[in-house]
């Protein structure tokens, strides 16, 4: 581990203190902690208001009993949650991740990160997150229904447009808002789209929203190649999972010219040395909700490997789109020796502190999450911008805007880099960026 300077290394302590047993939790707030010390000195207020003390601690915290009933009747009670981390630069904005992991621990580490992605994609968007430990995994589509309408029965009058705006995470996707917005609009009597984002296209979505968390940390490490005079062009290419993020990753990957040669889910790998095949991928996981090692007897030249570590397949550009601490030391080691030359995190927090410092120390192209994958939320903002005006925009217009909206990013995190005499280091450059936003705008408003 890094080490903390000495103004913020206390703060660091009363933290662990203060939210004792949130793993996940203290290893994002230690993560952004590393790379503040020089900031205080250029910007002494920001100690003086103790700025990075209240940035720890949530504006707000809701948690409550998710009661529901299975297809037989059976009575089932989950946890839920949403923490409303910071509304500085806007209305609170994250996803809901419904997975049997979740506790208030990933919650916060979740809703943490995202004030700093929020503040990089420079629109007007708070941090935020919720989930539930609910496992969606072999529910019918009814039980889905029933679960998604309890937890918004109860987080309903914690929402609006200007105050709390969900959207997805791992779980909860297309059908989930659509079922949770239903709700919403029933108990409220308001047709009010900028509630929640990543709706249906027919009812207030937005085009490129599904694509955009994977295209974007594409474009993100399209531009870090680029600024070293390289692309994807003939790189060979591994990206983990193979939900959402992974998914559009590898698309834009193939359309890029790379070509993505495995993906994965929690119980094992695919690889297929001529190049996935991302219709069927889509077919298993999208239409057919199906495991990932279905896929094998379509292609006969594939191979599964159940349990198998992805990291070990040599690759020159990695994208790690599964969840947090996928990718730890040994890892990243193997991937840095097998030559890999480039590392994008369409997931959130996906690297272990001792994977980070790897790639950093080898100077590969290292795209944290909180800035790589910042496209997904930065087209629910664009999302929000066409609710708000009651209007719809075109493919290709949405996909120009979050081109630019990335590639603004990884300039971004790569000038402060430079400024604060890191060049290349994209972890310096996104903490930094990210947290003196918000924290001009946290003096601006007082003592709040
Ligand atoms: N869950 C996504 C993230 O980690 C998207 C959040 C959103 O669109 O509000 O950023």
């Amino acid at each position: 581990m890094n080490h903390l300077d000495e103004k913020v290394e206390p703060i660091f302590q009363e933290v662990l203190q203060r939210n004792p047993g949130e793993v996940e939790f203290h290893q994002a707030v230690r993560e952004v902690l590393e790379s503040l010390g020089p900031v205080l000195v250029k910007n002494p207020e920001f100690a003086d208001r103790k700025i990075i003390e209240r940035i720890c601690e949530p504006e707000r915290q809701i948690i409550f009993r998710v009661p529901w009933l299975d297809d037989n009747n059976q009575v089932h009670i989950n946890r839920g949650f949403r923490v409303e981390f910071n509304s500085s630069l806007g209305p609170y904005k994250g996803g809901l991740r419904f997975h049997p992991s979740v506790y208030l621990g990933i919650i916060k580490f979740l809703g943490f990160e995202q004030i700093f992605k929020n503040s990089l994609t420079g629109m007007p968007i708070g941090g935020g997150k919720g989930g539930s430990d609910f496992d969606p995994k072999g529910k019918s589509d009814n039980e889905i229904m029933k679960f998604c309408q309890s937890f918004m029965t109860e987080l309903y009058r914690h929402l609006g447009e200007h105050t709390d705006v969900p959207a997805g995470d791992i779980g909860v996707g297309g059908r989930e808002i659509g079922y949770m917005f239903g709700q919403y609009k029933r108990i409220t009597n308001r047709y009010e789209p900028g509630v929640l984002t990543g709706k249906g296209l027919d009812w207030g979505g937005s085009l490129v929203r599904t694509e955009a968390t994977g295209y974007g940390a594409t474009y993100f490490i399209n531009e870090a190649l680029r600024v070293r005079n390289d692309s994807f062009d003939g790189k060979t290419c591994l990206v983990s999972g193979s939900g959402n993020v992974a998914i559009y990753t590898i698309e834009k990957i193939h359309q890029l010219g790379g070509t993505c040669i495995a993906c994965s889910d929690s119980n094992g790998v695919i690889i297929h040395e001529k190049g996935l095949d991302l219709d069927l991928i889509k077919q298993l996981k999208e239409v057919e909700r199906r495991r990932i090692s279905d896929y094998i007897s379509f292609h006969k030249d594939a191979k599964y490997i159940q349990g198998g570590n992805i990291w070990d397949i040599p690759c020159q550009v990695a994208m790690p789109s599964a969840t947090q601490n996928e990718l730890n030391g040994k890892d990243a080691k193997t991937l840095v020796n097998n030559g890999c030359i480039a590392v994008g995190e369409g997931a959130n927090m996906p690297t272990t502190p001792e994977g980070v410092k790897i790639f950093l120390d080898a100077k590969i192209a290292y795209g944290p999450g909180k800035a790589a994958n910042a496209g997904g939320v930065a087209t629910s903002a664009l999302e929000m911008q066409q609710n708000a005006c009651r209007d719809s925009w075109t493919f290709e217009y949405t996909e120009k805007r979050l081109e630019e909206i990335m590639v603004n990013i990884h300039n971004l995190c790569y000038e402060t880099a430079e400024e604060y005499g890191a060049p290349g280091n994209y972890v310096l450059g996104a903490n930094v960026a990210g947290f003196i936003k918000v924290a001009k705008a946290m003096v601006a408003h007082g003592l709040i």
